[in-house]
């Protein structure tokens, strides 16, 4: 028989699911890996082996992180990199990731999906595209399966270097055949075609400025043989789209569309540039799209179009983006700040409007959205044979003090909280705010040394 856990007396119950309930006095049964129930007061089961009291607390489904580069946890707040746009700020970077060790990969793996499991986020994906000194995939992979997370590894790669017209240095960029194959390799050693699958691999080239057409091309019908996800960078920013058009003569979405790049299982990073033509492209196409709103003001880059992506039909999710261009791996932060950066996008009169995205529609990016830009139908909402992946947040803070009217709408108005407990795939990794699968005291520790070897070359 599979362990049971029952989690009950919430606030509020926020299932996010088809109907969008949110059950006062709600609870969820999970039995070893999987939501079997969800209820309210009426209908409470009367035991599990193992019970969580969630008093004062609003329960939702794990948060689902669709873009980040965890290896930038070793270099946030960067000096000569804090203030410069995407192509700058890469320049500044380069140099420094070309120091990356195997162990740091593992380290600072650990560390962002520390921090991203504490804001309520189950589920990542990671965009690892630099591999220097003997670094693979492989590390970032044990690392989730030590801390219990539920990962997307894309297999990134950077094959254009500047002596070719790319951006990166030529030191840092890899052989293409040597891409394909280990691409190859990893999805037949790691990836996990099931639905539950804690385990997913893809295939992402960097960027348009740093991989060839070949390379796009290739990976598109390698992916498409697998059946695995391919994510991208794409129209990041106003040079983004000058390079693709004087280099490609295309538009980002045109690029994209040329290559293979669209259809369920592809999601591109970022979209702040995306045209009339790119959302309706990638709506009619199911492309997903991972909207990065802290690092796209960090680094100036502009204000997605998210409202009319929406609208349209584009599947859109929530993304972190690498600690080195937010510096936060909050996903509940990032939900909150899709929701106000939506708010003072120019509605065309040069004023914003405030209600372009509600916290219940944020807080939907983050969960419905983010499964739907990955392509998986059984995370992201709470209904019986979804993934047990639960997020606890006590709202009975000082936080949340005087905001409890709506404590759902709580969670993303007031700061953002960390959460109380956290279950991944029926497991519970966090207890009374703390990490139970590694020491945080001692990874700390080791993550600043490693980022202080790592800067100081
Ligand atoms: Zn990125």
């Amino acid at each position: 028989m599979q362990h049971s856990l029952l989690i009950r007396n919430a606030l509020v119950l926020a299932t996010l699911d088809a109907q969008r309930r949110e059950i006062a006095g709600g609870w969820v049964m999970v039995r070893g890996n999987r939501v079997t129930a969800v209820g309210g007061p009426e209908s409470v089961p009367a035991e599990a082996e193992t019970v969580i009291d969630a008093s004062g607390c609003v329960v939702t489904p794990g948060l689902v992180n669709t873009h980040h580069h965890m290896y930038q946890t070793l270099t946030r707040a960067v000096p000569g990199a804090q203030d410069c746009e995407l192509f700058g700020w890469l320049k500044r970077l380069y140099p420094i990731w070309a120091g990356l060790t195997p162990e740091m990969i593992r380290v600072s793996t650990h560390t962002a999906m520390a921090e991203l499991i504490m804001s309520g986020c189950t589920t990542a994906s990671d965009h690892l595209y630099i591999y220097p000194n003997g670094c693979r995939l492989d590390d970032s992979i044990e690392a989730a399966a030590d801390i219990g997370m539920r990962f997307h590894a894309c297999r990134g790669s950077m094959s254009v270097g500047e002596s070719k017209g790319g951006l990166p240095p030529d030191r840092v960029v890899e052989d293409e055949a040597a891409i394909l194959r280990d691409s190859q390799r990893l999805i037949e050693t790691w990836h996990d075609p099931s639905d539950g699958a804690m385990l997913k691999i893809a295939l992402a080239p960097c960027s348009p400025f740093s991989v060839s057409q070949d390379l796009m091309r290739e990976s598109a019908r390698m992916a498409r043989s697998f059946r695995v996800g391919l994510h991208t960078h794409l129209a990041e920013t106003v040079g983004d789209v000058a390079y693709s058009r004087e280099r490609f003569g295309r538009t980002p979405a045109q690029y994209a569309e040329d290559l293979g790049w669209t259809g369920e299982g592809v999601w591109h990073a970022h979209c702040v540039c995306l045209d009339d033509h790119g959302i309706d492209l990638f709506a009619r196409t199911r492309t997903g799209v991972a909207h990065c709103p802290s690092s796209n003001m960090r680094l100036g880059s502009g204000i997605a179009p998210i409202r009319r992506m929406i609208d349209a039909g584009v599947p859109v999710g929530l993304g972190v983006d690498g600690s080195a261009s937010n510096d936060a791996g909050h996903l509940l932060l990032e939900a909150r700040m899709a929701m106000l950066l939506a708010r003072v996008r120019d509605t065309g009169d040069g004023s914003g409007n405030p209600a372009a995205l509600g916290a219940r529609h944020a807080l939907e990016l983050a969960t419905r959205g983010g499964a739907a830009a990955l392509g998986r139908q059984d995370i992201g909402h709470l209904a019986p044979g979804m993934c047990a992946d639960i997020a606890i947040f006590d709202v009975s803070t000082l936080t949340h003090a005087g905001a409890l009217h709506d404590p759902l709408a709580a969670l993303l108005f007031a700061a953002p909280a960390g959460v109380k407990h956290s279950i991944i795939n029926g497991r519970q990794v966090v207890c009374d705010g703390v990490l139970l699968t590694v020491d945080s005291h001692r990874l700390v520790e080791t993550h600043n040394r490693l980022a202080r070897e790592l800067v100081s070359g």
